[in-house]
């Protein structure tokens, strides 16, 4: 069988450098250029129980591909080292290692992610860069670390040669006005539209025949640097990274096709080029990578190297600590939309953070939560360790209703979905109207009240818990209202395994009578006054 039969969805985007696209011939054909593309991977194996994507079904892609005579190629758009429970041990070598054996299958271009510059020191990402084969590339951003090899290694407007055919890359990373990590060993450079048009330009003196951007931005952003096709033609189209969900945008003769693939390579794209009578012709579709993929047996050997070094390290990993009552849904894109059973349970265990009386209120911000998976039947250690990718400490304080509902405005500012600020919450629930002003948008904020609900009291004083993270004004939330702050303390990782062993050992699931998902928060329906 081949690969095609696996494709969910298959898109013939456009015909380039041609005003009045003719039938396609095979004359004049040439072998065909295939891209496989992902982006936000933070494991070496697969998620959802091991049945969903994993670099080791792509690497079973990537040989199918070439067995059928393509030339094979690998994009990757950011998001790899950091978070996850490995990182937090290995500073991302095992990412390295992995993609530096997709990139002997088959040659990968990068782009770094805000992610890859957690560390607040370059010692790490000097190291990561150093041992990477994969071709790193950067046009907006560069290393500035002192060492000079490492500095040298980020390339600036890429091209490769498949066949005759020369094919440029440029490569745009999210800046710090957009929640890019500042370093002191990182520069930036302002403008996605600015830049990549100045790397369009140099690839157009230099004779390319296609042009795309690897991109690690806002979806927002990619649509604005897609415009550039209009005065471009021979950009086709943008691959990018940082949502988590698949994201498609269809192109034209004015704008190049913007595609993203699912966190975790749950869903990838392939993009195979042809070019025919100095036509290149592109195809896109997105690859569902799942069980009727194979895993790959020599990609195994790394990933079940680095699983008994993680065994060896933590023998308690896969142990059982709890039953869960019903599957959690902690996948990025429902942490950071809406109510996620997970990001509740969480939330409500927080408040229990200090113990008696529990606090009013709890919030955090989904970004926090970085399993990006379901937690489902058997809740194990790794469940949690995978759950907070970083420490996060809380802090007990008190607020009076009405700055706590000026402070809470903040997780749901902004456009578009999946904001790492969106918060998770317990003790209350909200209506928000994200048509109206920023600061302007929760329509209602409703506290129980004898067995039923009530408006918030803007003159009480509330007890709250919040991470120390968005305390310090993290994510944009303002804490600057908050009385009798607590240090940091009841380290919230702690906090949710001891629930969860609690419960077990009174014979309960784990989250039993639970809220239902979508009783929290609420959208204000369109005409609506109210969602409650
Ligand atoms: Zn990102």
């Amino acid at each position: 069988m081949t690969a095609i039969h696996r494709f969910s969805r298959v898109l013939m985007i456009l015909l380039c450098g041609c005003s009045t696209p003719g039938p396609v011939t095979d004359a004049g054909a040439e072998h065909t250029l295939t891209f496989l593309h992902m982006n936000d991977t933070y494991r070496l194996d697969a998620v959802e129980e091991g049945r969903r994507g994993g670099f080791s079904r792509v690497a079973t892609l990537v040989r199918e591909l070439q067995a059928e005579g393509r030339d094979v190629r690998i994009l990757h758009a950011g998001d790899f080292l950091y978070p996850s429970l490995e990182s937090q041990l290995w500073n991302g070598e095992q990412m390295v290692e992995a993609m530096n054996f997709l990139d002997a299958l088959a040659p990968m271009y990068v782009v770094a992610g805000n992610h890859e510059f957690d560390p607040r020191t370059p010692d790490a990402v000097i190291a990561r860069v150093r041992e990477a084969k994969f071709d790193w590339l950067a046009d907006n951003y560069r290393l500035a670390t002192g060492v000079q090899d490492v500095d040298d290694k980020l390339q600036r407007g890429f091209t490769f040669m498949s066949g005759a055919r020369k094919v440029g890359i440029f490569a745009l990373t999210l800046h710090p006005d957009q929640g890019g990590n500042v370093r002191d060993y990182l520069r930036y450079e302002s403008g996605y539209v600015e830049n990549a048009e100045r790397v369009i330009r140099q690839f157009e003196a230099e004779g390319v025949d296609l042009i795309l951007g690897l991109t690690h931005v806002y979806i927002s952003s990619d649509i604005e640097i897609a415009k550039l096709k209009a005065r471009h033609p021979k950009f086709m189209f943008i691959v990018g990274g940082h949502e988590h969900e698949p994201e498609f945008q269809a192109g034209d003769n004015n704008n190049a096709t913007i595609m993203k693939g699912a966190s975790n390579a749950r869903t990838i794209w392939q993009i195979d080029v042809h070019f025919v009578n100095d036509v290149a012709e592109v195809t896109t579709q997105t690859v569902a990578v799942d069980e009727s993929i194979p895993l790959d047996d020599e990609y195994q050997v790394i990933a079940s190297k680095w699983r008994a070094k993680l065994l060896d390290l933590i023998p308690f990993l896969p142990s059982r600590i709890g039953d869960a009552a019903m599957p959690f849904d902690g996948r990025e894109v429902a942490v950071r939309n809406g109510d996620s059973n997970w990001g509740m349970f969480i939330a409500d265990q927080m408040r229990t953070a200090f113990r008696n009386p529990p606090a009013d209120f709890a919030l955090i911000n989904g970004g926090t939560l970085r399993i990006d998976d379901f937690v489902a039947e058997d809740i194990t250690f790794e469940d949690i360790g995978r759950t907070f990718g970083f420490s996060s400490y809380l802090r007990y304080m008190t607020m009076d209703g009405d700055d706590f509902r000026n402070l809470l405005e903040a997780g749901y500012r902004g456009f578009g979905p999946g904001k790492g600020y969106f918060p998770q919450i317990s003790g209350f629930r909200v209506c928000v109207d994200r048509s109206r002003p920023n600061g302007e948008r929760i329509v209602q904020l409703q506290v129980p009240h004898d067995g039923d609900w009530q408006e918030i009291d803007p003159d009480r004083a509330y007890s709250v818990v919040a991470p120390d993270f968005i305390y310090r004004g993290g994510d944009g939330y303002d804490f600057s209202q908050a009385r009798d702050v607590s240090r940091p303390g009841s380290e919230l990782k702690f906090l949710v395994l001891d629930a969860v062993i609690r419960a077990q050992a009174a014979g309960k699931k784990v989250g039993e009578g639970l809220d239902a998902p979508g009783s929290r928060f609420a959208t204000l329906p369109a005409g609506a006054e109210a969602c409650f």
